[in-house]
């Protein structure tokens, strides 16, 4: 079943079922991406240690990838982007970007002077110097990014935060929602709402009515997988997941592990993005079929075989555990590369081996 989204050029097509699970395509005038699919993040128009070759051929073969609009917009800042003409053209990216709005890392990273109705005034955790964002100039750092995605510019209030505070969050982020929507993008630029709420079940759904009536063409869950137990992350995906519109994408913000993006797919989410396999790579994680590999770990030491027998990367194909853990211990460059290549493949393979499931033993939409 094909379904146009609100934004021209875009649409969702749903191929199978499988209890909630969904396999299908997001049409985009850049390129296709099949879902569910998980998205590496390129925080500074950067997937770390990536080519962005290496990111676009197999066994990666990234359809989209991830920039911030807060970081890009702080460095190298929008004279640099407007020159440029934007971040595919500057990072020799030429499939769809999702940005976000720049909500989360202001509320997580930035000294916060003023949260107000209007936006939020912060100030820069790079040089301290004071800025202020609004739905408004969300919106448009995004536009002069010129993501094929965007997000809606939202509150993020902590997970322990007081009721009262949860709810004027809340408020704030529909009536953002709202401006967002009604700000200018450029051709070929859709927008997705974001549903906050917490881990209360009949307030995420609460603010998913107020978010899925203003028509945008794909909802996220966001403000998950941020402090509270992953029992009520699961909890939470269960109750709301499947009630976003079936025929719009749905992306879950920043989550997560691989078992995660399995919940998630049971759920009935279709996107995710997260830094984990990059992060960890680097700090010496590497993920394989079996027990994750920590890296340093001495019994690597004297091991001369691959990470992961099964895995097809160039890492995996080329080098052993044993010279990896040199690298590692040396801080020899490499090593990042290297690991990063390995755990962006294991994740793509885990991501669509669920997708081909859903199509093999689902129910044809
Ligand atoms: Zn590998």
């Amino acid at each position: 079943m094909l379904f146009d989204l609100p934004t021209p050029g875009f649409s969702f097509e749903l191929l199978a079922t499988l209890g909630n699970a969904r396999a299908g395509i997001l049409h985009t005038p850049r390129g296709d991406i099949p879902t569910p699919v998980f998205m590496p993040v390129g925080t500074l128009g950067t997937v770390k240690g990536m080519t962005a070759d290496e990111l676009r051929a197999e066994p990666i073969d990234a359809k989209i990838i991830l920039g911030n609009t807060y970081h890009l917009y702080l460095r190298p800042g929008l004279e640099v982007m407007e020159h440029a003409g934007g971040l595919h053209k500057f990072a020799a990216w030429d499939r769809p970007i999702l940005t976000d709005s720049g909500g989360f890392q202001v509320f997580s990273l930035a000294a916060i002077n003023e949260i107000d109705d209007d936006g939020v005034t912060f100030r820069s955790h790079i040089d301290g110097s004071k800025h202020r964002l609004t739905p408004e100039v969300s919106i448009h750092i995004q536009k002069v990014l010129g993501s094929d995605i965007m997000m809606c510019f939202d509150e993020c209030p902590p997970g322990d935060a007081p009721e009262a505070k949860q709810e004027e969050a809340l408020a704030r982020t529909t009536a953002w929602a709202k401006r967002c929507r009604a700000a200018p993008r450029g051709p070929g630029q859709s927008l997705f709402g974001i549903v906050q709420g917490g881990i209360d079940g009949a307030r995420r759904l609460r603010h998913m009515a107020e978010i899925t009536k203003l028509d945008f063409d794909g909802h996220a869950l966001g403000g998950l997988a941020v402090g509270e137990k992953i029992e009520e992350t699961y909890r939470i995906l269960d109750e709301v997941a499947h009630v976003l519109p079936a025929e719009r994408p749905r992306y879950l913000m920043g989550v997560g592990t691989p078992a995660d993006l399995e919940r998630g797919i049971q759920a009935g989410i279709d996107m995710f993005d997260c830094v984990m396999p990059t992060r960890n790579a680097r700090n010496g994680y590497l993920f394989t079929e079996g027990q994750r590999v920590n890296i340093p770990n001495a019994a690597n030491r004297l091991d001369l075989g691959p990470i992961d027998p099964t895995c097809p990367c160039s890492t995996c194909r080329t080098h052993s555990r044993a010279y990896l853990r040199h690298l590692y211990v040396a801080k020899e460059i490499l090593y990042a590369r290297l690991a990063t290549l390995h755990n962006l493949t294991f994740y793509a393979r885990h991501v669509r081996r669920l997708r081909e499931r859903i199509l093999a033993e689902g129910t044809r939409a």
